[in-house]
């Protein structure tokens, strides 16, 4: 499941990820599923050992890795906002089940620091809410996973003189090897000299947009160099034995659920 932090568009479920988060993490423990960690799901798919797994479980993962996900801040609009970290912190702390885990959620970044100066500029309102000195403090908590979300995501808010390539606005058209090792492991890179060796191992695709040069070439091609391990798409489906680890697919909040109900039909009918 997929949540984006910067999505904050009114005070109630349907437009604010933050209301949908808290809500779906009680309705979750209350229908009997149970939360695995991004590590747990990957190995299971890996060793082909998915009836290792709770029964109906499912992973938590949050995109673009703004202040969003970890300060409580003061929205222009809607006020105050709680973090996905304090929404986190309080459910954790009502139900002992989940207290200690490492890597609960797993927060897919955008890696570039000069990029998200501009992201701060042109999505957000200006005010440095994109830095990444909270990355290894959430790492070292346990509560987060920091994992790679592109260098740059090819957003059009990034300014001209900062991209590499072209068709910024989709992550379809990686060129070459070169462009794939800009976007992919000059982010891994950056990553580890943050969190630390080892901790940088699997990588969502910006807007599920799935290159075949990244899931057929690239990512499996070097897995040794660049220490990746998976890779999220955002098909709406669930992760079975035969989901290919490059591809492995995620449900998106808004998209695919948009309230308690609809996220209890989505549930039910992945029941196994
Ligand atoms: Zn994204």
């Amino acid at each position: 499941m997929t949540y984006h932090s910067n999505q904050v568009d009114g005070l109630d479920y349907a437009s604010n990820d933050h209301l949908a988060l808290a809500s779906d993490l009680h309705s979750i423990r209350r229908s009997g599923w149970t939360i695995i960690t991004l590590k747990q799901l990957v190995e299971a798919v890996i060793r082909q050992r998915m009836d290792s797994l709770p029964r109906r479980s499912l992973a938590i993962t949050f995109d673009d890795g703004s202040y969003f996900d970890w300060y409580d801040l003061e929205h222009p609009v809607f006020g105050m906002q709680r973090s996905f970290a304090s929404i986190l912190r309080e459910f954790v702390h009502s139900d002992p089940v989940y207290s200690g885990v490492s890597g609960l959620v797993t927060s897919f970044v955008i890696v570039s620091p000069r990029a998200r100066e501009c992201l701060d500029q042109t999505c957000l309102i200006g005010q440095g809410w994109w830095g990444d000195e909270w990355w290894p403090i959430a790492q070292a908590e346990g509560l987060f996973s920091i994992q790679n979300h592109s260098w740059d995501h090819k957003h059009p808010g990034v300014a001209e003189r900062l991209r590499y390539g072209s068709d910024y606005g989709s992550f379809q058209q990686l060129r070459d090897s070169q462009e794939c090792d800009w976007q992919i492991a000059q982010a891994q890179a950056y990553l580890v000299s943050l969190n630390g060796a080892g901790t940088a191992r699997y990588f969502a695709y910006p807007y599920g947009d799935c290159p075949d040069i990244l899931a057929y070439d690239y990512l499996p091609g070097r897995q040794q160099q660049t220490g990746l391990m998976a890779a999220f798409s955002t098909e709406p489906e669930p992760v079975t034995a035969a989901s290919n680890r490059w591809l492995l697919p995620r449900y998106v909040c808004r998209r695919d659920w948009s309230s308690e109900s609809e996220l209890m039909s989505l549930l039910n009918s992945l029941k196994r």
